[in-house]
């Protein structure tokens, strides 16, 4: 019988970053700057390890290569998606990412799009989304001028908002924020702007005017939000990199998997799994994947989750 695939999270430190994730989720943070949780991750900068049943101890991307049975025997090479709960205390860098043809061309992975849920925001908290530039040559020359307030579009947010970010859109998520990230499983980004800030040792970041200028989109264009709310499931987007749901189980709710197989997320709540006549207890910040196989599961309890399947494009 399969089973749920539970997932030790890989914590990163930024120097954007806070307490939230220890303070609300319960992680083993390793500095007071931690930004950033890879809740269900393959990629080479962090790689979760799975904690329960016959494969207790080995890493995703092993698991995705050595038993590709459990995703569906799937043909993208690598485990596509990455899911990650943010903690911005600090603003994010302006920044955009390449689509797969730049990204493999230039980086050798990868391009990311990627979406968001605002899981809280703090009173008055905005995410820059889009710019105003009509041409590659009017973005370049504000950036050249510092005129981020004429170039830049400022959105501002509340909790359970939802933005789809795709490859080439400008974007940076601000302070007082909180996330759950769905992205491409990559770690290429370009940095346009770092508010001039300089790291502990010392020293700014990396800038990439010009890869951001390749791969920027002109004129920007916003993402369409078609969202489908139910009484149980909300449909937030369905790509062709991923699919993205939020549950609201209140009591009990069973999910039929139809998808090769299911990534969740616990963002509130605590209760009952139950799968193929076993019962795992979930709670708040818990991640795990429903693989192959697993035709239909339980949830009991009172919860908030966010789940994604593989689009078209990551299978
Ligand atoms: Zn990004």
């Amino acid at each position: 019988m399969r089973q749920p695939l539970f997932i030790q999270p890989v914590l990163q430190e930024k120097m954007w970053g806070g307490t939230k994730l220890r303070d609300i989720y319960g992680y083993n943070i390793p500095s007071e700057h931690t930004g950033e949780c890879w809740a269900i991750s393959a990629h080479p900068d962090g790689v979760g390890t799975i904690v329960n049943g016959a494969y207790t101890g080995v890493g995703l991307d092993e698991l995705y290569k050595t038993q590709p049975e459990l995703f569906g025997n799937p043909s993208s090479p690598v485990f596509p998606l990455l899911t990650k709960i943010i903690d911005a205390a600090d603003a994010l860098s302006v920044q955009v990412h390449p689509d797969d043809v730049y990204g493999m061309e230039h980086e050798g992975e990868l391009g990311k799009t990627e979406c968001w849920y605002i899981i809280d925001a703090d009173e008055g908290a905005e995410i820059i989304y889009g710019h105003n530039a009509l041409s590659q040559e009017e973005f370049a020359e504000k950036v050249q001028a510092g005129a981020w307030n004429e170039l830049l579009r400022y959105v501002p947010v509340k909790r359970g908002d939802f933005f789809f970010v795709p490859s080439g859109t400008i974007h940076a998520i601000g302070a007082g924020i909180t996330i759950l990230e769905t992205q491409q499983s990559s770690n290429t980004t370009y940095r346009v702007y770092d508010f001039d800030r300089v790291e502990k040792n010392g020293q700014t970041r990396e800038l990439h005017i010009q890869k951001s200028l390749d791969v920027t989109t002109f004129p920007h264009v916003d993402a369409k939000n078609n969202f489908v709310i139910g009484d149980t499931v909300t449909t937030f987007i369905e790509s062709e990199y991923f699919n993205v749901y939020k549950w609201n189980v209140t009591e009990t709710f069973t999910y039929k998997q139809t998808a090769p197989y299911t990534l969740v997320s616990v963002l509130e709540g605590d209760g009952v799994l139950e799968v193929a006549g076993e019962s795992y207890a979930i709670m708040k910040g818990m991640h795990f994947i429903l693989p192959n196989g697993i035709a239909d599961v339980t949830v009991n309890g009172n919860f908030e989750m966010l789940v994604s399947t593989p689009g078209p494009k990551s299978l």
